[in-house]
């Protein structure tokens, strides 16, 4: 095991305070694009050569270095990960009063631990799409008060709930704000009193719920980390860490991509034409033609990053016997046959000497034989550019709970290989 070092620490806290400021993808391209600032990124511009540029969209952002000296076939080193998390988001008709209560009305988006949401005080966040001086204006929301709660139905009315719990989404989960007076006050009065946009003027809005805690370090050693949204933005604030240091000799790339957890099929997700046209257009920047082009793609290595399941010691039978994964035991390979995660031999060997020239020790993942494996990023990537791909991520329990849970060294540890892999030719 890792022994929590003041670099670890620091990294972890740090990653804390990301992702409380971050509680919508929205917010999370605000702050990696904060992060980019800082490093000397710009926003791209047409022609754009060598340097450190980077282009947002929504909840997504690509964000690149091209070295002094790169020519039309320098590979590209990429990194890509995920800014949207499970959780429960506003219907368009919001407002959804009932016996004598102020209540909302939900989606729940993504593959959300229903249960996890009951008894949480939340805030709510997002942007809002309003009336601007040239046509539709966006501005993000971020009310960080615990105004909303999901209460849960007291085990009198339900004596067998700790048997068995059923949450029907449409009719369980919608958080109270409130007791109903009797006055036509909306939630979105709040928010746009919140964004300082007057109710009228806003034209619509993408606002989703989060936990209010503070993310920390928790255990009597402090050596896990307790958070919201780990998956994915853990692996979004390392890759973005790894790039800002990035000195590389090819062409590092960081892609953050927003719908990973309803299926990447979107304008901002991983599954759109975004990556292969960011990609291409760097390559224009450096004059390269078709052919130049394809050559530096095959030479080209994709790095998913998305969280691993750590095993859980309650239930230790869901894990392969001979696959246990630890917390603070450095960051996952994952494999699949099936190809739901892309690692294969040559990726997997890549992976290992960055992790050696780091310093950190790493662990292989796979699911047992008899259970279903998750996917992420790294197949829909892979097939769209044809760049060899590995999937990695650092372990966690809890995975899709509002409140999850990981080893306080291993973000950092990530962080160092992924800076690794960036950097190599
Ligand atoms: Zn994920």
């Amino acid at each position: 095991m890792t022994s929590i070092s003041p670099s670890h620490r620091a990294h972890a806290l740090s990653l804390g305070r990301f992702i409380d400021e971050a509680p919508s993808p929205y917010h999370v391209v605000q702050r990696s694009i904060d992060m980019l600032d800082t490093a000397g990124f710009r926003p791209w511009q047409p022609g754009a050569g060598a340097g450190r540029w980077f282009l947002a969209q929504d909840g997504s952002v690509v964000a690149w270095i091209v070295p002094d000296g790169a020519g039309p076939t320098t590979p590209f080193r990429v990194v890509g990960a995920h800014t949207d998390s499970p959780n429960l988001r506003l219907k368009p008709h919001p407002d959804a009063n009932a016996a004598g209560w102020r209540r909302l009305a939900v989606e729940v988006y993504g593959g959300v631990l229903l249960n996890s949401w009951l008894d949480r005080d939340c805030g709510l966040s997002g942007r809002l799409a309003f009336r601007g001086d040239d046509g539709v204006s966006t501005r993000l929301v971020h009310i960080g008060e615990p105004i909303l709660r999901v209460p849960q139905l007291a085990i009198h009315l339900d004596r067998e709930v700790n048997e068995r719990l059923r949450l029907n989404k449409q009719d369980h989960l919608a958080p109270v704000w409130g007791i109903d007076d009797g006055s036509a006050r909306s939630i979105i009065d709040v928010v746009a009193a919140s964004a300082d946009i007057g109710a009228a003027d806003i034209l619509g809005f993408e606002l989703m719920l989060h936990d209010v805690t503070p993310s920390g370090l928790i255990g009597v050693d402090e050596e896990l980390l307790s958070a919201p949204r780990l998956d994915n933005q853990l692996s979004c604030h390392a890759a973005m860490t790894a790039l800002a240091g990035a000195n590389p000799d090819a062409i590092a790339v960081v892609a953050l991509f927003d719908h990973e957890e309803v299926g990447s099929v979107s304008t901002t997700g991983a599954a759109t034409a975004a990556l292969p046209a960011r990609l291409r257009l760097i390559a224009d920047g450096l004059g390269a033609t078709a052919d130049e082009h394809a050559a530096a793609l095959a030479a080209s290595l994709f790095v998913s990053s998305d969280n691993a399941h750590a095993t859980h010691p309650n239930y230790p039978a869901k894990h392969d016997p001979g696959h246990y994964i630890a917390c603070n035991g450095g960051p996952a390979l994952k494999f699949n046959a099936n190809q739901r995660y892309t690692t294969d031999a040559v990726g997997a060997g890549l992976f290992e000497l960055a992790a050696e020239r780091a310093g950190v020790s790493t662990q292989r993942f796979v699911s047992r034989s008899d259970m279903p494996c998750g996917s992420t990023i790294g197949p829909t990537v892979a097939a769209s550019t044809g760049m060899r791909a590995l999937d990695v991520g650092v372990p966690q329990l809890a995975m899709h709970s509002a409140r999850e849970l990981c080893g306080a060294a291993d973000p950092w540890d990530l962080t160092l290989v992924l800076a690794e892999l960036l950097s190599a030719s």
